[in-house]
């Protein structure tokens, strides 16, 4: 239905692949795909922040004609780790790299796995650069929506979505068209602390939110989905993936995971997408859209499965939620100051700087204090970021209570 997602749908044979981010959680999965389908891709590069070790492994097995590290050290330790007779690789560092690798002339798909704001550049660049984009970086679409949207009007560029709930809803809006959809409805676990009383949330420990009861992901993510930040994000997402009015996009907590997002429909019909909680099946249809290509991926298992549970999330408990559709109402800068401020306040609990009720008055607490810009550029949206980084490393917060 969306304009978004629908510049060209041709079905190549083999897909030149830059994986941004590939060290990571959505990164090694998209790496178990490629190994699935090895005559349909081709990889071309290969991307980590400070992972050279892992890289290095990964350059052996798909040798890639470039890599991009976070910095010159570590793309000297990357070089030391190579053997002698390694294939030739070209290294790239630092977000310029990142630009570079992902408009190369050799790429044709480019997944998005980079976490955070750092994700966003070369993003835009490779949509600019008329690329299909996998985006699995929500943040990008978070803080730079209304850039990149410009951007995928403006040329051939393509995004589709890896995001579990969003990957759900652009499988349940195959063949509808925009008119007759009436809601998105973004499911959510409610991460390990939907039944936890809210007067113990102050005694959360790091080790205990890094415990997600269904997904494996990264620190970053598994702690917003703890706090529900994750959610909020994901509604700013769909926004802008699926050009839906905020009123339109409902939450409901499924603790079970196995419904992974749904559509309701003019006429009354619900559509929805299930599956095992499993990262793999969103990326590989990222990467065969619009084919779906049979794989081995874990199965539904309906003699195990007795029930599935949905409730209304509760925002009192949960006030990062309540933030994002805030962020979102007021637009402009408001998601870059949410994201950042999140993104900061998320990187002080895992060094214990913080307690978990920290994080939403955090992130409340700056988003109160820095004025909103309307339509921003590229260069406002990274000084909004900036400065809300700055004005949590600011914050005198209590220890945590
Ligand atoms: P992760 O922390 O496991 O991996 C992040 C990757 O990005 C690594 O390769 C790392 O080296 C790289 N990276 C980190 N900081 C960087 C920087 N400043 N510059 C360049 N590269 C950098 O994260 P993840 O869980 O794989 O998540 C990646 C993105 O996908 C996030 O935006 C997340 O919200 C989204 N996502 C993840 C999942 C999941 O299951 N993990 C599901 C849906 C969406
Ligand atoms: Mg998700």
């Amino acid at each position: 239905m969306d304009p978004l997602l629908q510049n060209g749908t041709s079905d190549p044979e083999s897909r030149r692949l830059a994986l941004l981010g590939a060290t990571g959680s959505v990164g090694t999965q998209t790496l178990e795909v490629v190994r699935l389908f090895p005559d349909r891709f081709d990889v071309r590069v290969l991307t980590c922040h400070q992972n050279v070790e892992r890289l290095a492994d990964q350059v052996q097995e798909f040798r890639p004609a470039c890599v991009v590290v976070g910095s010159v050290e570590r793309a000297e330790a990357f070089e030391r780790m190579l053997p002698a007779d390694a294939p030739d690789v070209r290294v790239l560092v630092g977000p310029e790299g990142l630009c570079e690798a992902a408009t190369r002339s050799d790429v044709d798909v480019v997944l998005g796995a980079v976490v955070g704001f750092a994700g966003l550049r070369p993003v835009l660049r490779a949509v600019e650069a008329g690329k299909q984009v996998a985006l699995a970086n929500k943040e990008t679409l978070v803080v730079g929506g209304a850039l990149v949207a410009q951007a995928l009007e403006a040329g051939d560029g393509r995004l589709l979505p890896v995001d579990s709930e969003h990957s759900a809803i652009f499988q349940c809006l195959a063949g509808e068209s925009e008119r007759s959809v009436e809601d998105l409805v973004l499911t959510a676990s409610g991460g390990p602390f939907w039944d936890r009383p809210a007067e113990t949330f102050g005694e959360i420990t790091v080790e205990e939110a890094l415990d997600h009861p269904n997904w494996s992901m990264g620190a970053k993510i598994t702690i917003d989905s703890a706090t529900m930040m994750n959610k909020g994000l994901e509604v700013i997402e769909a926004k802008w993936l699926f050009d839906v009015p905020v009123d339109r996009i409902q939450v409901l907590v499924h603790p079970q995971s196995i419904v992974h997002s749904m559509v309701s429909f003019a006429d009354g019909a619900v559509k929805a997408q299930l599956g095992v909680p499993d990262m793999k099946v969103p990326i590989q249809y990222a990467l065969s859209y619009p084919a779906r290509w049979p794989a081995p991926h874990e199965r539904l298992d309906w003699d195990e499965l007795s029930r599935l549970d949905f409730e209304r999330p509760d925002l009192d408990k949960f006030p990062c939620l309540q933030l994002a559709y805030d962020a979102l109402e007021a637009g402009g800068t408001a998601p870059a100051i949410l994201n950042a401020a999140n993104e900061a306040a998320v990187g002080c609990f895992l060094d214990e700087q913080m307690g978990f009720r920290d994080i939403p008055r955090a992130v409340e607490r700056v988003l109160e204090r820095l004025p909103v810009q309307a339509d921003p550029t590229l260069e406002d949206l990274v000084a909004a970021d900036t400065e809300a980084r700055r004005r949590v490393e600011e914050l005198p917060l209590p220890a945590s209570n």
